[in-house]
């Protein structure tokens, strides 16, 4: 029972309707296997909160390539775990940075990472304590491979969390002597396994710098690492630092505004 209840919370966690699906499944599972079950659940409930998205103002980001011009997740399982929901508000300023990065540098693709479940305010989008109304969408960083040729619509790691930028010499990490309970994890031990890519400086700066530049709603923060904006040369009063205890932002922009 344990182990259910503890499967049930991490679902739920991990992608919203996880857990009502493994719930429904235990309930039936005297009709077929329990893996099939949940599997069938978890994909109509999936469904069912992407029609039901409008209802909540939410819209989903595309899960696969949709041009230059509109912003997709940078890796399809963030539409399987249902974690691409934002505003229309959001969608539209997203698509209109893409748009800008396509202008600037033709082809280029900007992707998402991280936005918000489907329904439901208030309900976070674990481990991001603040992604919980479709007002908050974390933008992949631009990147380059060893060889220092830009490459399209992929990161330092496949998620593109946890591969970071890495302050260089002279640069200061904020946090470095962080200690306690905190979210900004440094995952030191991953880091050897992630592709060896280095900052792509010329599409970040642009597209942190359009971002800066075009605040919109009310309330409009970018959290990004301070020695990332110094060194990509933008200052705004709407870029900020998310603080210690928040996740590192020098893997993704944090994008956050009310309509
Ligand atoms: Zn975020």
């Amino acid at each position: 029972m344990i182990r259910h209840g503890f499967a049930i919370l991490l679902l739920t966690a991990l992608t919203q309707v996880g857990g009502i699906a493994w719930l429904l499944a235990l309930l039936t599972r005297s009709f077929g296997r329990f893996f099939v079950l949940f599997l069938a659940f978890y994909t109509a409930l999936s469904v069912g909160a992407h029609f039901a998205a409008p209802m909540a103002g939410r819209t989903a980001l595309p899960c696969l390539d949709a041009g230059p011009t509109q912003v997709a997740v940078l890796n399809p399982l963030y539409c399987a775990l249902n974690r691409n929901y934002v505003t229309s508000a959001m969608k539209t300023h997203a698509d209109a940075v893409a748009s800008h990065m396509h202008e600037q540098f033709p082809g280029t693709r900007t992707r998402a990472l991280d936005a918000s479940f489907p329904l439901l305010d208030g309900f976070p989008l674990l481990p991001h304590l603040t992604h919980d109304d479709g007002q908050k969408l974390d933008l992949a960083l631009y990147w380059d491979d060893a060889a220092g040729t830009y490459q399209l619509a992929r990161a330092k790691s496949i998620i593109g969390y946890w591969g970071f930028a890495v302050p260089r010499a002279g640069e200061t990490q904020s946090c470095a002597d962080e200690t306690g309970l905190s979210l900004r994890w440094d995952l030191d031990w991953l880091q050897p396994y992630l592709r060896d890519w280095t900052l792509n400086e010329a599409r970040t700066g642009a597209a942190l710098r359009w971002l800066a530049n075009n605040p919109t709603g009310t309330d409009y923060k970018l959290f990004i690492e301070p020695y990332l904006a110094k060194r990509l040369g933008v200052q705004s009063e709407h870029v900020r630092f998310q603080g210690c205890k928040a996740a590192r932002h020098d893997d993704h922009i944090h994008v956050e505004f009310r309509p």
